[in-house]
């Protein structure tokens, strides 16, 4: 058995550091330094006991999708940074700006109230993402282009709440190309609202396991990874 933990204790290590080192050279390709992008490591994949052992390999910022598991591992009381990159549901938020750094799915008004109101209550601030939907795919989360400004000048308005920047999602199983394409759609988004809004936007949320270092080519500020950090849970040996 012990056998077994130490297998895997090696093969977590190797993810982490073949990881890091995939992200610093997508950085050297891009002429970008290393700090300049941060590895969110998603952990939706993996029990709040292997979480703990990314946060002994130094991983210090953390992503969860649905709020039920992320509440669960915050019990374990990990001095790390959350960001939550799901959908969320405004009856989740009170709860939500009182333990996450980042929400980047920011995607309606209406949530934006709900996270104002709540922020307002706690006596703190929450950062933004606002999540957009650059391919405009149906079954997908986020506003789609023409509906970035409307949404950005109300949320700017909203007591309580920065906006860091943009989030998107990556096609799934496409080409460098057309990944490429859009996430420098995005970087040109917030380009283009920095400049109308006369804000600073400066983080761009975008790369994920399969994507990620195209991603970083274009611009990404923060990559959120799981699969190739935790394999993706389905057998133990393919898992943290
Ligand atoms: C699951 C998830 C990720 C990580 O996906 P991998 O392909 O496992 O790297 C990133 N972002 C969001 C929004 C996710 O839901």
């Amino acid at each position: 058995m012990s056998d077994e933990r130490d297998a895997l204790a090696s093969q977590r290590v190797a993810r982490v550091m073949r990881v890091r080192e995939r992200i610093e050279h997508a950085c050297a390709r891009a002429g970008r330094q290393p700090a300049e992008v941060r590895l969110i490591a998603v952990t939706k994949y993996i029990s709040k006991e292997e979480t703990a052992k990314l946060y002994e390999l130094g991983l210090r910022e953390m992503g969860e999708n649905r709020w039920q598991v992320l509440r669960e591992k915050i019990s374990a009381d990990l001095p790390v940074s959350w960001h939550f990159i799901g959908p969320l549901q405004t009856n989740k938020v009170k709860e939500v700006v009182r333990s996450v750094s980042y929400v980047h799915s920011l995607d309606r008004k209406k949530l934006a109230d709900a996270l104002s109101a709540e922020v307002q209550k706690a006596g703190v601030r929450i950062r933004a993402l606002i999540q957009v939907n650059v391919t405009g795919e149906p079954q997908k989360s986020g506003v789609t282009p023409d509906q970035i400004d409307g949404l950005l000048e109300y949320v700017l308005e909203q007591d309580g709440i920065d906006v860091a920047g943009f989030m998107t999602i990556g096609v799934q199983g496409a080409t460098e190309y057309d990944a490429r394409a859009t996430f420098s759609r995005l970087r040109e988004i917030r380009d283009r609202a920095e400049a109308r809004f006369h804000v600073k936007l400066p983080e761009l949320s975008m790369g994920m396991s399969a994507d990620f270092e195209w991603a970083i080519e274009e611009g990404a500020t923060m990559v959120r990874v799981g699969r190739e950090l935790t394999g993706d849970g389905k057998n133990l040996h393919d898992s943290i």
